[in-house]
């Protein structure tokens, strides 16, 4: 049995606790979580200057792409970053390529993250991902803009499923690269499962380009792909207002990036949402759209019209570091407004519930085994996270 005690204890689905005290058991089950203002404090084995919050959960990222370490160029925009991942990734190594993965998943034990929602395109991951080293929900992408190519690319995602015993779904990689067809296939598996779905949602202006009146930059790399768009009828929305009243048999959905959804959007999600049944979650990536796209989505917007966050880090292709922490810390410097307390619900609570791990993690409650993390270095007077600000996983 643990005894630990911090200056605060941040439960999430409670209010801070000042001296809190946590005990679990050695295998990290939390038995009891005690405010030592209204129990009798029991004496501590384990003390920690700084704040205890539950582990963190990553909710969008591409272990299998960790070998694209500072090879991509930043700042260029999506499209230019799509073409340069296409032309690179034949340059490595299988053992590469498996190496660079295990790296980054140490990277984020060692960050704190305790689950993540990681997107597949190939097997590459599975082996390491099976070790269970951390909880994984993995999102097997498949992708498919032809109505032609739906039956094959939904069979492909099946085949790479039946290779995985943790959680999984077949999901689009985005609004522009899922025809109708495909989109319907994955909705009537969703349906039957259950199912959670992810897709990259907005994170260029070029698609809702495409989807208001079929221009723009995706539509040029397709045709350069020798891919035949002339079937294609924009539908003269957004590519959000597009594509999830065709996902609507999923239980939870969350929309990766969100870099260009507009307020017009959310309205229209607000004003459409009895007849979407599913719950929708954003994940902000903010790192990786300040590395692709040097642009942020306009996060103020999500809270005030009262949307459920996430916070992923994306891939190592697009990112410096896999750790939800230096997400936050981005987040803090350019919306200095947002309590430290919604950042962290973000990075756990939300995450965990999103992911259906919510029996387990999230939170530090009784019968939870959430991980716990120290945060340190954080200015008292403001409750803000600065640069100084670090992470430490210590269960
Ligand atoms: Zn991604």
């Amino acid at each position: 049995m643990r005894k630990i005690s911090a200056d605060y204890i941040f439960p999430v689905s409670s209010p801070p606790i000042k001296n809190g005290i946590v005990i679990m058991e050695d295998d990290g089950k939390i038995i009891d979580v005690i405010n030592p203002t209204s129990n009798l404090q029991p004496p501590t084995s384990e003390f920690f200057e700084g704040i205890i919050v539950p582990g963190f959960v990553n909710t969008h990222c591409h272990l299998e792409l960790s070998y694209l370490k500072d090879k991509m160029p930043k700042g260029k925009g999506l499209d230019e970053f799509v073409t340069e991942v296409e032309n690179i990734r034949r340059k490595f190594s299988e053992e590469e390529i498996l190496n660079a993965l295990v790296k980054a998943e140490d990277e984020m034990i060692k960050n704190g993250i305790v689950a993540v929602g990681d997107i597949s395109n190939s097997d590459f991951s599975f082996h390491q991902k099976a070790k269970g080293k951390l909880k994984y929900h993995t999102f097997i992408e498949v992708l498919g803009f032809h109505p032609d190519r739906a039956e094959k690319a939904f069979q492909t995602g099946k085949q790479l499923q039946s290779k995985v015993q943790h959680p999984t779904s077949i999901v689009p990689h985005s609004p522009y690269a899922a025809s109708e067809k495909l989109l319907q296939l994955i909705n009537d598996e969703a349906g039957n499962s259950n199912g959670i779905l992810s897709f990259h949602n907005q994170e260029s202006e070029e698609e809702n380009l495409l989807f208001q009146n079929k221009s723009g930059k995706i539509l040029k790399r397709f045709e350069k792909w020798g891919i035949d768009a002339s079937f294609f009828q924009p539908a003269k929305t957004n590519s959000l207002q597009f594509i999830l009243p065709k996902l609507n048999k999923a239980k939870n959905i969350l929309l990766v990036h969100n870099t260009y959804t507009s307020s017009e959007d959310i309205l229209w999600l607000k004003s459409n949402i009895q007849h979407l049944t599913s719950n929708i979650y954003f994940c902000l990536c903010p790192n990786a759209n300040l590395y692709i796209e040097n642009r942020l989505p306009d996060i103020e917007m999500f809270i005030n019209e009262g949307m459920k966050i996430t916070i992923g880090t994306d891939s190592l292709a697009s990112n410096d570091s896999l750790s939800v922490l230096d997400e936050l810390k981005t987040i803090a410097k350019y919306f200095p407004k947002i309590p430290f307390e919604t950042l962290i619900t973000w990075a756990t609570k939300n995450g965990a519930e999103f992911l259906g791990f919510e029996k387990e993690l999230g939170t530090i409650e009784i019968d939870k085994k959430p991980g716990l993390n120290l945060i340190t270095g954080i200015d008292w007077e403001k409750m803000k996270l600065s640069e100084k600000v670090e992470v430490k996983k210590l269960v």
